[in-house]
């Protein structure tokens, strides 16, 4: 498969008042051609600092790029010019957000917020735009499209406002979409719709997708490769089926425990993850997990796991992976952890 983004051992902090945050600590993974990849985690795992980064979002005057590159097509953006940045940006790689009512203009027509990024990358007529804005409006399933052309952010529903940004995102056919949250703020039923509409339109338009999410079961129905992020780590990656069936870390399997079961016939309560994730100010020496995780041996909190490999395909950063390590029920028999 052709590899489209590539992150580097990417190293990402804040300057604060209270000091410097560490937000993404030596990430690296990739995304292939046509491929949806999922980056799953709870809220400050460092997902989100993650595809801003790469899409240059990130505030200049707080945010240092410690250390890391993130390669599209083998061109490193982290080295871009920001014009060349911004051209690459809304043609080649786009990205939606959580709440399309911040990210559209009030101002302007939906149709005409769409046809803008086609004339400034495309350089294509108004009538043509127009055509192809159209088509667009159209294609992400919004009725009456010609005259949705003519309205305004504030006249379309919640779920609406999600497809015109999808269509705003997708007019200029990227190469690439990065989706942060994308259904969040949307109900259920909607979120199913704009699901399957973006896994529709990848298969259309070939266009690659990171999806970020802390939702595993908008990952289980969208994506094919998921990388679990922890404290700005990533500590699991793999296929689908991979991490749904053969999880090998614990913060994996605390998600996994943590949603409920529907095809269950037995009433089954969830379990949460005790405990919060660490300071990011001073993160933990060793493994980030470990002041949560029941499984805790001594190198635990004194060492970093590396990166164990379980399949080509599928890495996990636990201790637990090591041979040299007792079996998870091994631990759980001793009757204690490290934390205790
Ligand atoms: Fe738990 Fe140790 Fe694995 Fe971290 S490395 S998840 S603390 S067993």
């Amino acid at each position: 498969m052709e590899q489209l983004l590539e992150v580097k051992n990417l190293e990402v902090n804040f300057t604060t008042y209270g000091g410097e945050v560490k937000a993404v600590r030596d990430v690296s993974f990739h995304i292939n051609k046509s491929e949806i990849l999922a980056i799953v985690g709870e809220s400050g795992s460092g997902k989100s600092v993650t595809v801003q980064t790469i899409m240059g979002l990130l505030p200049k005057n707080v945010t240092k790029i410690k250390n890391g590159a993130i390669y599209y097509k083998g061109q490193n953006l982290l080295k871009l010019k920001k014009s060349q940045l911004r051209k690459l940006k809304g043609s080649k790689i786009s990205m939606i957000f959580q709440d399309p009512m911040t990210s559209l203009n009030p101002t302007m027509k939906i149709g005409s917020q769409i046809a803008e990024g086609l004339r400034i990358h495309h350089n294509i007529s108004k009538q043509d735009a127009k055509a192809q804005a159209t088509n667009m409006i159209k294609l992400v399933g919004i009725p009456n499209p010609e005259q949705r052309y003519d309205q305004y952010p504030h006249e379309f529903s919640g779920g609406m406002r999600q497809r015109a940004m999808i269509a705003i995102a997708l007019a200029c056919k990227p190469e690439l979409l990065i989706a942060d949250e994308p259904t969040t703020a949307l109900d259920v039923t909607i979120q199913a719709q704009v699901l399957k509409l973006m896994v529709d339109l990848k298969e259309k338009t070939d266009t690659a997708i990171i999806l970020i999410t802390h939702d595993l079961g908008v990952v289980a129905e969208t994506a094919e490769r998921v990388a679990v992020m922890y404290a700005g780590v990533i500590v699991e990656t793999g296929t689908v089926d991979e991490i749904f069936r053969n999880p090998k870390h614990p913060y994996t399997w605390g998600l996994m425990e943590s949603i409920p079961d529907f095809n269950s016939k037995k009433k089954e309560r969830l379990i949460p993850i005790e405990g919060s994730p660490p300071d990011l100010f001073a993160p933990p020496k060793g493994c980030p997990f470990a002041p949560r995780c029941k499984y805790a041996m001594e190198i635990c909190a004194s060492e970093m796991p590396g990166d164990y490999e379980i399949s080509t395909s599928h890495h996990a950063k636990c201790w637990l992976n090591d041979e040299q390590s007792p079996s998870a029920d091994e631990i759980l028999s001793l009757g204690r952890t490290l934390y205790e």
